[in-house]
C-alpha cells in the first residue's frame, strides 16, 4: 500500500516536524501502511462511535483508524512536538479527530467519552514504558462492565504472553494474567517484527485483543489487586508464606484462615492458582 489518504507520507511528516524519536517516551513509530491498516481493521473502528487512541505520535495508526471509517478518534499524546502533525490530520478529517495533549495515565478517559453516551473502543500502539500500568488501570476500572467494549493494543511480545497466560504457562502467569483473565477474554492476534518500527525495538511486538466479560467472578477489584500483588510478590513461596503481612480494609489477614475459607491448599504457590481461586480469596478479603 503506498497511500491511504492525501496527507504527506509519515516519514516526511516526522522529518518536517523534527520528530526525532525519544526513548523516554517509548517512541517506536510505525510507518508501514499495511501494518497500521491491519491493526486498525482488528479494532473495527466504524462499529463504534468513539475510538480512544493512546500515543498517536506522528499519526500513522490514527490515519489508518480514520481511513477505516472511525467516526471519531480521541487521541491522547504526551509529546507536544507531535501536535502540529496531528492538527494536520484533524484538518483533513473535520470533526473526526480530537487531540488531547496530556499523560494518558493522568487523563480521565471515561469522562472524556461519557459525552458520547455509549461505549468507546481503545486502540493503540502503546508506549512500552507505560503500557502495563495503563492496562492495569483499565482492568481495574469501576464500574464494570467499563466505558470501553474492546481493547486492541500493541505490547512487547513478552508482556502479551503474560496477559493471556493461565497457570498452564507458569513462567508467564502472574498478576497481569489474573487481572486480565478475571475481567476480559484476551487473545494474541498477531506479531509485528522489530524491523517494522522506527527505530526498531529489541523485541517482537504483539497485538492483543481484550474483550470485557459482562459478569466476571464476583469480588472487588481493589481486593484482587491487593491480593495478587502480595501473592506474586514472592511467587516461588507457598501461599501460606507469601501472604504473610497481607492486610485488607485496615485489618491484618490470617493467611491460613483465608486459604481455608477459599478452599485453597496452603501449600499451593500463586502460579498454581487460577483466576477463580484468586477471586474466591478476594471475596473473603471483602468481608
Ligand atoms: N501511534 C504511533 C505509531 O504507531 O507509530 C506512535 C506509537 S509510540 C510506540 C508511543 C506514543 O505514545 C508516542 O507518540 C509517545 O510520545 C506517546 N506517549 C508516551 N507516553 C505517553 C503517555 N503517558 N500518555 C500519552 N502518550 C504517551
Amino acid at each position: 500500500m503506498s497511500a491511504i489518504d492525501d496527507l504527506p507520507a509519515l516519514r516526511d511528516i516526522v522529518r518536517d516536524h523534527g520528530l526525532l524519536p525519544k526513548k523516554s517516551l517509548g517512541q517506536n513509530f510505525l510507518f508501514d501502511l499495511n501494518l497500521t491498516a491491519r491493526i486498525a481493521r482488528a479494532a473495527q473502528p466504524a462499529a463504534v462511535p468513539v475510538i480512544v487512541e493512546i500515543g498517536p505520535g506522528p499519526g500513522g495508526l490514527t490515519r489508518a483508524l480514520l481511513a477505516e471509517g472511525a467516526h471519531k478518534v480521541i487521541a491522547i499524546e504526551r509529546d507536544e512536538r507531535c501536535l502540529p502533525a496531528l492538527a494536520q490530520i484533524a484538518g483533513r478529517y473535520p470533526g473526526r479527530l480530537d487531540v488531547i495533549h496530556g499523560d494518558a495515565l493522568e487523563t480521565d478517559l471515561a469522562g472524556l467519552v461519557a459525552t458520547a453516551g455509549c461505549k468507546a473502543r481503545i486502540c493503540a500502539n502503546l508506549p512500552y514504558n507505560v503500557a502495563t500500568p495503563l492496562l492495569v488501570q483499565w482492568l481495574l476500572s469501576e464500574p464494570w462492565p467499563p466505558w470501553f467494549d474492546r481493547m486492541v493494543l500493541m505490547f512487547q511480545r513478552e508482556v502479551a504472553e503474560r496477559i493471556v497466560a493461565t497457570p498452564v504457562q507458569r513462567e508467564d502467569y502472574g498478576r497481569l494474567g489474573v487481572l486480565a483473565g478475571w475481567r476480559t477474554r484476551a487473545r494474541i492476534l498477531f506479531d509485528i517484527p522489530p524491523s517494522a518500527f522506527t527505530p526498531p525495538p529489541k523485541v517482537v511486538s504483539s497485538v492483543v485483543e481484550l474483550t470485557p466479560r459482562e459478569s466476571p467472578a464476583d469480588c472487588r477489584a481493589a481486593d484482587l489487586s491487593n491480593l495478587t500483588r502480595f501473592a506474586f510478590g514472592q511467587r516461588r513461596k507457598m501461599l501460606r508464606q507469601s501472604l504473610k503481612g497481607l492486610s485488607a480494609h485496615g485489618q491484618p489477614v490470617e493467611p491460613l484462615a483465608l486459604l481455608e475459607a477459599a478452599g485453597i491448599e496452603p501449600t499451593r504457590r500463586a502460579e498454581e492458582v487460577d483466576v477463580e481461586g484468586f477471586a474466591a480469596m478476594a471475596r473473603f478479603l471483602g468481608g
